[in-house]
């Protein structure tokens, strides 16, 4: 698939002495093992071209796959070929020095919101960036040199992408590519262990929200955050965030919405919007957000705005449910 653009993409990193990586802002596991896991290709295949990762910000629970560049002089950026992965808009690009480099090629896996970079390869069916990354380096493995370090950064971001090879974007090329992180060499064990082993705190945490969370009359099971309870708890924004995932397994809610009020000046809370079945990313595009059609991200600004999203999600499910089969 795509292999114009592939050996396009090729063709501009081998001419290129100098390349920065860049990736989503609220990084996940997809977007740092993507920028991780190519940049250490790239420095295994040409150890004389010089690869920049500069990135302020690491999510708590990623903070094993280790430490970004330090940043370096605007020059640096104006003379580098600049490829940002797993990201579908400019808005979201977290390191905002992008703009300066000279060519930008956009790798990503997102319903496309907009087009940005001279050359794009988006391809939206895949589970994850990373995945596209494992394609990259198969495409053109004769070139290309991988390591067990290079195949743990690509395999944790498939694994969290596609919630341990879960989710419907899930194919046969997917387990094919893991396939190809496999033989390389991957430390199953320690990764699984690292993801997802949880504080005694936390379970007690998600005990609190089974008790208060709540299901819309047609079915979309949701949960509000506060501020109070993060404190009570006391856990980070991104801690509490995680619990959208604790929401995903309720007979007849076949969507599933956590709330995180996030403090600041602006009263913003983060929506974390999830599906089986139903697409809800036109929802999520309604409320300054976007993502997947069953996994998106957005944002609203008051208590009303929430009821707001909530009532066009159920009466979304709802139409679902009248006019599908076959859902649970
Ligand atoms: P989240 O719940 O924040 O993990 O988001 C779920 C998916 O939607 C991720 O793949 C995000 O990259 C994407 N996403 C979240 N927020 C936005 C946004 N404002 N615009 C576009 N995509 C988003």
């Amino acid at each position: 698939m795509n292999q114009e653009i592939k050996e396009l993409i090729f063709n501009k990193i081998e001419a290129a002495p100098r390349i920065m990586l860049f990736r989503h802002v609220r990084n996940d596991g997809d977007c740092v093992g993507a920028t991780k896991g190519l940049k250490r290709i790239l420095q295994l295949t040409w150890p004389e071209k010089e690869i920049y990762l500069i990135d302020h910000e690491t999510a708590k629970y990623l903070e094993f796959m280790g430490p970004e560049d330090e940043e370096v002089a605007d020059e640096i950026y104006e003379s580098a070929l600049g490829i940002v992965l797993d990201t579908a808009s400019e808005a979201r690009i977290s390191n905002k020095k992008y703009t300066l480099c000279r060519d930008l090629i956009k790798i990503d896996h997102h319903i496309p919101l907009e087009n940005y970079g001279s050359t794009q390869w988006v391809e939206e069916e895949r589970s994850s960036c990373c995945e596209m990354i494992v394609d990259f380096y198969s495409t053109f493995r004769d070139k290309l040199k991988i390591d067990s370090e290079a195949a743990g950064y690509l395999y944790t971001g498939m694994v969290t992408d596609s919630g341990r090879f879960k989710y419907s974007g899930v194919s046969g090329d997917t387990l094919r590519n893991a396939a190809v992180l496999l033989d390389v060499g991957v430390d199953t064990d320690t990764l699984f262990a690292r993801l997802y082993l949880e504080a005694f705190e936390y379970l007690k945490f998600k005990a609190h929200i089974y008790n208060r969370m709540q299901v819309t009359p047609n079915g979309v099971a949701y949960i509000f955050v506060d501020k109070a309870m993060q404190e009570e708890f006391n856990l980070s924004l991104e801690q509490a965030s995680a619990i959208i995932g604790n929401l995903d397994s309720i007979r007849g809610c076949i969507s599933w919405i956590a709330f995180i009020e996030s403090g600041d000046a602006l009263g913003s809370i983060r929506v974390r919007l999830r599906s089986r079945f139903v697409h809800i990313n036109s929802i999520a595009e309604r409320y300054h957000g976007g993502g997947h059609a069953c996994a998106s991200g957005a944002t609203v600004y008051s208590r009303e705005e929430m009821e707001a999203l909530l009532a066009d999600t159920d009466a979304l499910v709802k139409q679902y449910k009248e006019t599908h089969e076959g859902w649970l």
